[in-house]
């Protein structure tokens, strides 16, 4: 399974959420995407997912165009989402919120029954112990996990989520990781992964992808993304490379070299 994004862009009255964005998950593989408030991360869900058209480009599974069909369509072909807001059935259980998805699915249907799937997915996202609590009642972070398992039980062949750390503090945000990865390697599903925190993003991605004003910035493998020269600049501003890169260039006009050798400062 092969979903591609190609040559993708996308107005709204004028203004230009993406343009001519292409990118790539395979199967197993987690893509992360990463960028700015307003760079067109959720736009590119929203896109691909069929809940917005593009304005131009196509995005195709395994070679089939996705571009022209309707939400439901698209996720009955075998891609799911989550949202940056969480959206569940706030009065049932964890449970029914999870089969309320899995039924829905035809692919749940076919080979593995909704409630075989729901349980699967209870499990893995460790669930288990709150599977028949309201899901109102429940901590935000186990919230989040939920609208997951919702996602992973309607069997899907590529999954969109849309930061799920968002809202997290940073214990949620590594046990939601660590969920993310034992996602990916017990359904051997394509993954691609919306977060704006790029530290985060690169302990789990194979590739990131960096989108800045709705445009590719940079893309390849963390080490690649973590030595971009246009990636430093935009996101990890004054970051080790490039404190290194100044005082190279500049070697006594730095100030934290200043601090550290008295010799400069007497000078
Ligand atoms: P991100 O998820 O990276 O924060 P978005 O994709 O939500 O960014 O937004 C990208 C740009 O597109 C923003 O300028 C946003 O205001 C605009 N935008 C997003 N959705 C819509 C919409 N439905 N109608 C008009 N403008 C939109
Ligand atoms: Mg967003």
């Amino acid at each position: 399974m092969r979903l591609e994004v190609d040559s993708v862009s996308k107005e709204f009255a004028g203004l230009r959420a993406l343009t001519d964005v292409s990118l790539q998950v395979d199967d197993g593989e987690i893509l992360g995407v990463i960028g700015p408030n307003g760079s067109g991360k959720t736009t590119l869900i929203n896109v691909i997912s069929g809940v917005i058209p593009a304005t131009a480009g196509e995005v195709r599974l395994d070679g089939t165009a996705l571009t022209k069909l309707r939400s439901h369509q698209v996720a009955r072909a075998g891609v799911a989402r989550t949202f940056q807001n969480i959206r569940l059935f706030e009065d049932l259980t964890v449970l029914e919120n999870i089969e309320a998805a899995a039924s829905r699915s035809p692919r749940s249907r076919g080979w593995l029954r909704p409630r075989q799937a729901s349980r699967d997915a209870i499990e893995l996202l460790g669930l288990g112990p709150v599977a028949d609590s309201i899901v109102d009642t429940l901590a935000y972070g186990i919230q989040r996990r939920v609208e997951i398992a919702r996602a992973v039980a309607t069997r899907p062949q590529v999954l969109l989520l849309d930061e799920p750390a968002a809202g997290l503090n940073e214990v949620e945000s590594d046990e939601m990781l660590a969920v993310i990865g034992s996602v990916r390697s017990q359904y051997d599903l394509g993954i691609l992964l919306i977060d704006h925190d790029l530290r985060l993003i690169m302990r789990v991605s194979e590739r990131i992808h960096v989108l800045n004003e709705g445009r590719t910035l940079a893309s390849g493998t963390p080490d690649e993304i973590r030595r971009d020269p246009g990636v430093i600049e935009a996101y990890l501003g004054l970051e080790e490379e490039h404190k290194h890169l100044k005082e190279e260039v500049s070697p006594h006009s730095s100030e934290s070299e200043a601090r550290n050798n008295p010799s400069v400062d007497a000078s």
